[in-house]
């Protein structure tokens, strides 16, 4: 019997019941590139050698589960997805950990928010068990590629899309699972910078019963337009505020947020509550529970823009800030809106910002113990 590293893998790994991972040899760049791309990453500019992907037809479920080059995809031109935007996706990082190990970031909840997106959708779920063995055996391939430098991540994008030729109006009955991979450099790189916040008040996000709540494609697209108001306004980013009196605020871009009241100890940390019009975000989750370990008071409640700008003003409102698996936190520093201008704080990044920042990262990068088992060992 032959016992090559290619025959053991192909055989130790199942996508799903019944459905094995083929691991083909992938074309993998030369060390130096590899290297030369790592020294300087940026966000989702450059992707891995691999990709994972796997096939779904309705009547037969998940087939053809495949590690493979990292290469285009040939689709039909009426592969229902590019005409009704039936497409979902997840985000989350793989972090070298400082004993060589590689591990993901509580990556049991993108799998169970990707479900939640697919039946939103009328999507077969991937199985959250195959949905952790795709990313794992993605990160594993190209386990060289997860970087090593200060905060630097390797971003991990699973997506699923309608693949069938149809141009009919029905959940389609062909999918696409794929998970690709790209290095991240850290996202800040000369230091932690406020952003600038635009008030979106001529469009919206979300309302009651639509998809503000799970990760679709079609609800960044929707976003574009008001995040270019925000641009040429000469803000960084788009708030998005409730659907109906345009007076509650409910995120910031592909990021949620939080409102620091008070200082020290005794202060309270106030984001908005899940109304079903938010992305219940893995950060936000994570960064509460920290907050309520420290001894912070926090609570999930609706917030008024009017509450904001009356508390920056009167320094009830001491701090704000976004919170996404890409930046992890970022501060908040001034707002712009039709109704008037203010600033939070002093313009910098807050100190409860920063230790709640810094404690996430900590974690992840595996730099204190991981007490509440959020990291997956990978690799
Ligand atoms: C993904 C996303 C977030 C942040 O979620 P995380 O799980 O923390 O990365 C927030 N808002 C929107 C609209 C998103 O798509």
């Amino acid at each position: 019997m032959t016992d090559t590293l290619s025959d053991s893998r192909t055989s130790s790994r199942v996508f799903t019941e019944g459905v094995p991972v083929v691991v083909e040899d992938v074309r993998r760049r030369s060390a130096a590139e590899r290297q030369e791309i790592l020294a300087d990453p940026g966000f989702g500019r450059y992707f891995t050698d691999s990709m994972f992907v796997a096939r779904y037809r309705t009547g037969e479920g998940w087939y053809d589960a495949r590690l493979t080059s990292y290469a285009p995809l040939q689709m039909d031109p009426s592969t229902a997805a590019l005409h009704y935007a039936q497409s979902i996706f997840e985000g989350l990082k793989a972090y070298a950990q400082p004993d060589g190990t590689v591990a993901t970031f509580r990556p049991t909840a993108n799998a169970a928010r990707f479900t939640r997106s697919a039946r939103r959708l009328a999507m077969p779920p991937v199985p959250e068990e195959a949905f952790l063995a795709a990313v794992d055996a993605l990160v594993d391939s190209d386990r060289e590629w997860v970087p090593t430098g200060s905060d630097q991540t390797l971003y991990l994008r699973p997506y699923q899309l309608a693949s069938e030729p149809f141009l009919g109006v029905r959940p389609a009955n062909e999918y696409l699972f794929l998970v690709i991979a790209s290095p991240a450099g850290a996202y800040f790189s000369r230091g932690v910078q406020p952003v600038s916040v635009f008030l979106s008040e001529d469009y919206i996000r979300a309302a009651p019963g639509g998809t503000g709540d799970v990760k679709c494609a079609g609800n960044y697209a929707a976003s574009l337009l008001a995040q270019e108001q925000a641009i040429a306004a000469g803000c960084d980013q788009v708030v998005w505020l409730d659907a109906f009196e345009k007076r509650y605020v409910e995120e910031m871009g592909g990021m949620n947020l939080c409102f620091v009241l008070g200082s020290g100890d005794d202060a309270e940390i106030v984001t908005p509550e899940l109304t079903g019009t938010l992305l219940p975000g893995i950060t936000r989750d994570s960064l509460l529970a920290l907050a309520r370990d420290m001894g912070y008071t926090v609570t999930e409640r609706r917030f008024s823009v009017e509450e904001w700008r009356q508390g920056a003003a009167d320094g009830t409102v001491t701090e704000t800030f976004a919170c996404g698996t890409a930046a992890v936190i970022t501060p908040v520093g001034g707002v712009k809106a039709r109704t008037g201008d203010f600033v939070v704080g002093d313009g910098t990044p807050g100190p409860i910002s920063m230790r709640l920042r810094e404690a996430l990262l900590d974690i992840q990068h595996g730099r204190v113990a991981d007490t509440r088992g959020w990291l997956h060992q990978v690799a």
